[in-house]
Formats: C-alpha cells, sequence, structure tokens
C-alpha cells in the first residue's frame, strides 16, 4: 500500500508553518490516541501515521530532504532520531499533552482509570553514639503503618452507610473539560479519580479507611557510618494509592557528640591533660581508645600541646580499607588551689631555673621581643 504525503496525513500546506504542523498533530493526537480508542486498530494506525508524519516534518532537516525526495528521503525507522533535533516522540508527546492538561499532570493518567499513585517516602532521624557507629549494630525502631480501619472495614464509610457514586463524575474518576476546541480529560476534582463519594464519613478512620499504626522494623546499621549518612529500606514508605508501590524509608544517621573524642572522618582526636611534672620528667601515660586504653611513652619535657598519633586506633569508614588513627594532643595543666608548702617548694625550685636552657620558648620569645622593641 502507498503512504500517505505527511502533509495529507496532518492535513496541512505544503507551506505549513511550525505552529499550524503542531496544531494539526495535536487535533489528531488527542483524537486517535490509544488510551481514548482502546482496541481499536484503524484509530491506532492513524495515529502512528500523524505521529510519523508530525517527527519528520517538525525536523527541518527531514523536512527538506522529504520535500526533495518524498519517502525515499527519509526513514522513519533511522536510529539517527535522537539527539537535539532528532524530537523523539517522548518530547513530542510530552509537549503537546503538557500543553494541554498543565504541568505536574502525569501521562496516561486521564482516560477514567483510577489514579495510582506511589507511596511517599519516609525520613527516621537516628541518634547513634560514637562506639555505635564505630562498631555497628542492629536495633529496632518503630515505623507508622496502615491497617485497615476495623469499624468500616476499610470502606470509609459509617456502618450502616455505603460510599455512594460521585455525582461530578458519574463513578468515572474523571471529567472531560472543554478548552478551546479540544475535549479533555482530568481527574475528577470531587472524587479524586476514586469515582466515590463518602456522605457519612466513619468517625475512626475519618473516612479514609486505614488506620494509622505503628510496627517494628529492624534496622542494621553498618560499621563506620557516619552523620548525614542514610539507610535506606525499600518499600517501607507510606503505602501507594490505588495499589502504587510504597515509598521508601530512609534513615538519617546522627552521631552524637562524644565525652572524649571529636571524630573527623576516620581519624578520632582526644586531648590528655598530664602534669607539668609529668611533662617535664616523660614516662608513660595512658590514652583512651574505642578498644580499651593505650600506653604511649612521653619523652622527657614535652611541651603542652604535642600530638601523638596512634596508627590504626581510629575508625575504619564504611567505605575505608584501612582504620583511621588517633591523635592524642597533650595539655600541660597547671596545679590549682597549692598549700603553703608546695608553694615554697616551686618557688625554692624557680630559682633553680635560672639558666635559661631550661626554658627553650621563653628565651626565644624573649629574644624577639627584645628585637621588637630595638
Ligand atoms: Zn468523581
Ligand atoms: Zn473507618
Amino acid at each position: 500500500m502507498a503512504k500517505r504525503d505527511y502533509y495529507e496525513t496532518l492535513g496541512v500546506a505544503k507551506n505549513a508553518t511550525d505552529e499550524e504542523l503542531k496544531k494539526s498533530y495535536r487535533k489528531l493526537a488527542m483524537k486517535f490516541h490509544p488510551d481514548r480508542n482502546p482496541d481499536d486498530k484503524s484509530a491506532e494506525e492513524k495515529f502512528k501515521e500523524a505521529k510519523e508524519a508530525y517527527e519528520m516534518l517538525s525536523d527541518a532537516k527531514k523536512r527538506e530532504a522529504y520535500d526533495r525526495f518524498g519517502h525515499a528521503g527519509v526513514d522513519p525507522n533511522a536510529a539517527g532520531g535522537g539527539g537535539a533535533g532528532g524530537g523523539g516522540f517522548a518530547d513530542v508527546f510530552g509537549d503537546i499533552f503538557g500543553d494541554i492538561f498543565g504541568q505536574g499532570q502525569g501521562r496516561g493518567g486521564g482516560g477514567g482509570r483510577s489514579n495510582v499513585y506511589r507511596g511517599a517516602d519516609l525520613r527516621y532521624a537516628m541518634d547513634i553514639t560514637l562506639e555505635q557507629a564505630a562498631a555497628g549494630f542492629a536495633t529496632d525502631i518503630r515505623v507508622p503503618s496502615w491497617d485497615n480501619c476495623e469499624v468500616c472495614s476499610g470502606s470509609g464509610a459509617k456502618p450502616g452507610t455505603k460510599p455512594k457514586v460521585c455525582g461530578t463524575c458519574n463513578g468515572q474518576g474523571a471529567v472531560r473539560m472543554q478548552q478551546g476546541f479540544f475535549s479533555v480529560q482530568q481527574t475528577c476534582p470531587t472524587c479524586h479519580g476514586s469515582g466515590k463519594v463518602i456522605p457519612d464519613p466513619c468517625t475512626a478512620c475519618e473516612g479514609v479507611g486505614r488506620i494509622k499504626k505503628s510496627r517494628t522494623l529492624e534496622v542494621k546499621i553498618p560499621a563506620g557510618i557516619d552523620s548525614g549518612m542514610r539507610i535506606r529500606l525499600t518499600g517501607n514508605g507510606e503505602p501507594g494509592v490505588n495499589g502504587g508501590p510504597a515509598g521508601d524509608l530512609y534513615v538519617e544517621i546522627k552521631v552524637k557528640d562524644h565525652a572524649v573524642f571529636q571524630r573527623d572522618g576516620d581519624d578520632l582526636h582526644c586531648e590528655i591533660p598530664i602534669s607539668f611534672v609529668t611533662a617535664a620528667l616523660g614516662g608513660k601515660i595512658q590514652v583512651p581508645t574505642l578498644h580499651g586504653r593505650a600506653e604511649i611513652e612521653l619523652p622527657e619535657g614535652t611541651q603542652t600541646g604535642k600530638t601523638f598519633r596512634l596508627r590504626g586506633k581510629g575508625i575504619k569508614g564504611y567505605r575505608s580499607s584501612y582504620p583511621g588513627d588517633l591523635y592524642a594532643h597533650v595539655s600541660l595543666e597547671t596545679p590549682v588551689r597549692l598549700n603553703d608548702r608546695q608553694k615554697k617548694l616551686l618557688r625554692d625550685f624557680e630559682t633553680t631555673l635560672q639558666d635559661p636552657k631550661h626554658s627553650p620558648q621563653s628565651k626565644g620569645w624573649m629574644d624577639k621581643v627584645k628585637d621588637f622593641f630595638q
């Protein structure tokens, strides 16, 4: 069978503008769309024909080729239709139907079908300790769930009454609207697509037919997790509407501040107060780690602020191959509440410190101050 001329198919003149092409295609697409002509083969053929004609003629290059060589000049099955100039079917369809339905209306939603929606995602904020984050653990959480209302058996209508057929759409769930010379279908604003209204709602569930409850869900927190990470529990969000899939549940992790350690990625930091005697004489000091105590050898004459690194005593991050390090920051503690005898000992001791070699930092500092005042 000979192919119909593209211009003839769209019912436009050879010199039709892009706007005229679009307008005409829109009209044909609305008329022959398979959603509106179920099981009508000839309508489907006409729809495909119009679609092909529009795809070809709306592309300037293809239109030029078609004008010069006819059908031999363009191949609707060619794979080259993609890319910026191609204008795939989805684009055209979305464009045209987007114009009519307005933004936000999904395609395929019309046609009197009940609307199917995916359930909403839920968020669950979980505060955990640093130890829990480092080692990982499993815990139970309570999450909302929905059960059919026992009072109305899920109908949403007060016992003894029944939902009624929606008067706005006569139970179709969709209404036909006239826009210009197009007749389009929209979800019924009264019943939101269900086709039913409940004149006397059940008081237990307020007409929803479901009651919010809670259920217990086990969550496994992997070792090394950090603040800001989330764990997805697929399908544990709100249930879908009209048989749509359930949403997901996201467990959002916040690691609480720790009394001893500060976390920086996989590394840990802690401050170790030491007496000035220990700092002066050196010796072993104990350092806390997440896995018990460790010991470090303090050299003689350790200054305040000195940092010691304990390799591998940090946290093994969720995606890390090796654990981080623990940094122990030494801070010298000034003794307080000294009695007279202790004060005297310190004064006597100080008289032995006249040689500047005992105070390398003070000496360097004094030299700088002197330079400054010259
Ligand atoms: Zn309705
Ligand atoms: Zn109820």
